[in-house]
């Protein structure tokens, strides 16, 4: 077993009101350098609270959650903003680009907020663009893309910063089925290149394709297939 990437222990998100929802409650789980996992659930089992708390945009109400090595509850919004900067990608299912930009723009604000020069900036962009096969868009604004294609980018602005992790909610959620098929084909090779993934999804060919997968159930970890690496 290598060093975990991301380590929840015996973490719960409870959210105040009467009564209180308990949306996450003791989940242990532990997803070690290289690992692709899929995270499946119904509607309302807590599958976007665990993001939020993988993510560090929130915090657990009990338990630890640990980002590469840091235990999130310890630090301040300042540094842990730092740790989302340098430790962290995400993808979602709306993108998130903006439209106005080149692709390459939006691929070089991943680095924004590590203080890298802007034409090493750009650099890295158009590497990252070229490894998701869009160099040939570079130049193109994100709102003229096709939704495959930008979701390409937004991987592209994801793994830019080479994070220790990248996390993915519904990355094909929003894709008809041909383009979803060659963003699961990307994701897959991301993790054949190393990069550690954890990929929420309601697409049961997306979580077939993930060597591990998680089941959450009303807040809960219910099944596990084990980790991976
Ligand atoms: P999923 O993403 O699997 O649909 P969520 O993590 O969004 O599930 O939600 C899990 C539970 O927590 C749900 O019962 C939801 O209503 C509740 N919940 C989520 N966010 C909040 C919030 N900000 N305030 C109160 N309850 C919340
Ligand atoms: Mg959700």
């Amino acid at each position: 077993m290598n060093d975990a990437v991301l380590c929840l222990s015996n973490a719960g998100r409870t959210y105040p009101g009467t009564p209180p929802v308990e949306s996450l409650r003791g989940v242990d789980l532990t997803v070690g350098t290289g690992e692709m996992v899929a995270v499946v659930g119904p509607s309302g089992s807590g599958k976007t609270t665990l993001l939020n708390l993988a993510a560090g945009l929130d915090r657990p109400t009990s338990g630890s959650v640990r980002l590469a090595g840091r235990a999130v509850g310890d630090l301040t919004d300042r540094q842990l903003s730092g740790l989302r900067a340098h430790a962290l990608g995400v993808v979602f299912q709306q993108f998130f680009l903006l439209d106005q930009l080149s692709s390459v723009d939006n691929v070089a604000n991943g680095l924004l907020y590590r203080g890298v020069p802007a034409r090493q900036r750009r650099r890295a962009a158009a590497e990252a663009l070229d490894r998701v096969g869009l160099s040939h868009r570079a130049a193109h604004p994100a709102g003229k893309l096709s939704g495959g294609e930008r979701q390409r980018v937004a991987i592209a602005r994801a793994i830019v910063g080479r994070p220790a992790l990248v996390l993915a909610d519904e990355p094909t959620g929003n894709l008809d089925s041909a383009n979803g098929a060659q963003i699961l084909a990307l994701l897959q090779d991301l993790h054949a290149d190393g990069v550690t993934l954890l990929v929420i999804t309601h697409d049961a060919t997306v979580a077939g394709a993930c060597p591990r997968r998680v089941d959450l159930r009303d807040g809960r970890v219910v099944a596990d297939t084990g980790r991976t690496a």
